[in-house]
């Protein structure tokens, strides 16, 4: 069983780009549905998995739409949360130096991410990626497409475009929501981690293993 993550932050932390009410619907019912059917689907499958990305790497293989969606979008939701602080910094360091041979700078990486996000067609995710071999760059993804699919890149940040993101904050203007979202919440010290370890130093994020029934009684047990 996959425990649903707590927000590494206060629910009314990013505000004004993510209200309080938004972070509620978006954790509480979107993010918990994808983790309560993954459940669900595991359970009736009889699986006990090790890990989530070993759930959406074999449901995709296999074939199962219903779980790798589900799985997916819990992941990229984990994902993205932890893309996001309320400390509203800029990146520094060999981060820094990859945005500026990539995009000239932060403000043309700003520009490319808005850019991306508002000509995606629909739902889905934009992705500040290291492609392997390569520098950065910026991707999106449709649905719940995830870039555990994608082995020729690492993700260091996403933003979420499906419309429950930004609907309530900033109706129809994905363009604005993206601007603002920018400028005041990306994590680039989680961006900065990723992009040390997916060059061998440190590790990349991975989800919260599942909670099994062993680790839940030494919960309890305090
Ligand atoms: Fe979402």
């Amino acid at each position: 069983m996959f425990a649903l993550p707590e927000l590494p932050y206060a629910y009314d932390a990013l505000e004004p780009v993510m209200s309080d009410r938004t972070l509620h619907f978006h954790h509480d019912k979107h993010h918990a549905a994808y983790v309560k059917t993954t459940n669900e689907l595991l359970q009736k499958a009889g699986a006990s998995p090790r890990s989530l990305e070993s759930v959406i790497l074999e449901a995709s293989k296999s074939g199962d739409k219903k779980l790798f969606n589900n799985a997916a979008q819990a992941w990229n939701h984990s994902f993205f949360w932890e893309s996001m602080s309320a400390r509203r910094e800029q990146p520094t360091g060999e981060l820094a130096a990859a945005i500026d041979s990539a995009f000239g700078g932060v403000s043309g990486l700003k520009k490319a991410f808005v850019e991306e996000g508002a000509g995606h067609f629909g739902s889905g995710w934009v992705w500040l990626t290291l492609e392997h071999g390569g520098g950065l760059e910026l991707r999106s993804t449709h649905d719940a497409d995830d870039t555990l699919m994608h082995e020729d890149m690492t993700p260091l940040l996403v933003c979420d475009l499906w419309e429950h993101a930004y609907y309530l904050d900033h109706q129809n203007d994905r363009k604005a929501f993206l601007s603002a979202w920018f400028d005041a919440l990306p994590n680039w010290r989680f961006a900065a981690a990723q992009h040390a370890a997916a060059q061998g130093r440190g590790r990349l994020w991975r989800h919260p293993d599942p909670v099994t029934a062993e680790s839940e009684k030494l919960v309890s047990a305090g």
